[in-house]
């Protein structure tokens, strides 16, 4: 289906449960060579302009971590009396967007529409949310660029006190302070999405912190540069078709979709503990060829990256991390950057932190 094109929803969420995902009451029961669909997911991005539901539903009575499946189901092939589609919902950013639900009423959907393994539901959901979460930076990246870029347009033109609002000390620290947010969250994405694809078995720890981090740094620099904007920032049609505020409702949804801050943070308190350890193991072990190899081709944007192997997800994150040894040596090299040919170097520090190659230079244009 997605190889052939098929636009897909992803109906996991319900409107009692939010993210309390165990609560959920859809069930799927089996019955001959069908499984019955009957509940309601609510919301649903693009649940009406889609041709296939992905539904997240319980096939266990008593629910609990292996009692949920998933079924991709075709609309065209479900019979119109056995489901409804949901009032599209109103709302206040990405005003476009196609968001509402589906309830199904005893609805027949084939067998063949169960993905994978019936019971393994929670497992995917939770290992396919990695990936969704990684992306979701690019909301908060997208709209923070251009939310700064229109801030830039005003500061430069706008004359006050003889001078433009960009010579003004002030203003120009805050523009400073947004442009410098704006690059850590653009390397810290670009670098994160080359790593999703190198040291996937991570993801489970990546990803939250991407998803916790981003929209709460971003979230906050808009804020400053509203503050740059002065009374324009409120106008509608005065300045630039009121994008800037169109950027920042926008924006707010990538704290809350797809796990929202609290979830995150949650999500990496868990794994804290087996990290902690591992971050110990990791400071007394020296940084092995394997690792270095990583590092170099997550951080070294020359270097191809290989293709992402979705098996490779885990639930935890079982190895050291690439992260936190990554950080031992680079901070060694910060301590001593004459580097490897320095006394107390390790010779397997990463070269991807010292890289001379003139195309993984960072022009910035300010
Ligand atoms: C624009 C948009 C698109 C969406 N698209 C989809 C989609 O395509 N498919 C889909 O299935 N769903 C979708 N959703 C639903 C979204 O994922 C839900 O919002 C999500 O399930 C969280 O539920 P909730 O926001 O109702 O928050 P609730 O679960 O009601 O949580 C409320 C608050 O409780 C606190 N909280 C929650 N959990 C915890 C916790 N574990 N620990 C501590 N505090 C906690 C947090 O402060 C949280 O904000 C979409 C939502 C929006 C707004």
């Amino acid at each position: 289906m997605v190889k052939n094109g098929a636009r897909i929803s992803w109906g996991f969420s319900e409107r009692e449960y939010g993210s309390d995902v165990l609560a959920n009451q859809m069930t799927a029961v089996k019955k001959g060579d069908d499984y019955l669909l009957n509940g309601e997911k609510w919301l649903i991005g693009n649940a009406g302009r889609s041709e296939v539901f992905t539904i997240f539903a319980r096939t266990k009575k008593r629910g609990g971590p292996g009692g949920f499946s998933i079924f991709a189901v075709e609309k065209k092939d479900l019979p119109r009396d056995r489901f409804t589609l949901l009032q599209r919902e109103k709302v206040v950013g990405l005003r476009a967007m196609d968001l509402s639900g589906v309830r199904f009423d005893q609805c027949p959907v084939p067998a063949s529409a169960l993905v994978g393994i019936e019971g393994h539901g929670l497992e995917y959901a939770l290992k396919a949310t990695q990936v969704v979460r990684t992306m979701i930076g690019n909301i908060v990246v997208g709209c923070s660029d251009t939310a700064l870029r229109v801030t830039l347009t005003f500061a430069r033109n706008r004359q006050l006190f003889n001078e433009t609002v960009d010579q003004i000390p002030y203003s120009q620290r805050q523009l400073v302070e947004c442009f410098s947010d704006l690059l850590v969250s653009d390397i810290m994405l670009i670098c994160a999405t080359r790593a999703l694809q190198v040291s996937t078995n991570q993801f489970s720890v990546w990803s939250s912190v991407i998803k916790y981090f981003m929209p709460t740094m971003l979230e906050k620099s808009i804020c400053q540069m509203a503050v740059v904007l002065g009374a324009r920032y409120f106008l509608r049609e005065t300045f630039m078709f009121g994008v800037f505020q169109k950027m920042m409702r926008d924006m707010g949804v990538s704290s809350l979709a797809d796990g929202n801050t609290v979830v995150n943070l949650k999500s990496i308190s868990l794994q804290l503990e087996g990290l902690l350890e591992k971050g110990v193991a990791a400071q007394s072990a020296s940084l092995d060829t394997e690792m270095a190899e990583r590092l170099s081709t997550i951080f070294d944007l020359d270097r191809c990256v290989p293709s992402l192997d979705t098996e490779k997800l885990e639930l935890i994150a079982e190895v050291a991390m690439t992260s936190s040894k990554g950080l031992r040596a680079a901070s060694q090299d910060i301590a001593n950057p004459q580097g490897a040919s320095g006394p107390n170097s390790s010779s397997n520090t990463p070269s991807a932190f010292r890289t001379n190659s003139p195309s993984s230079t960072l022009h910035i244009k300010a």
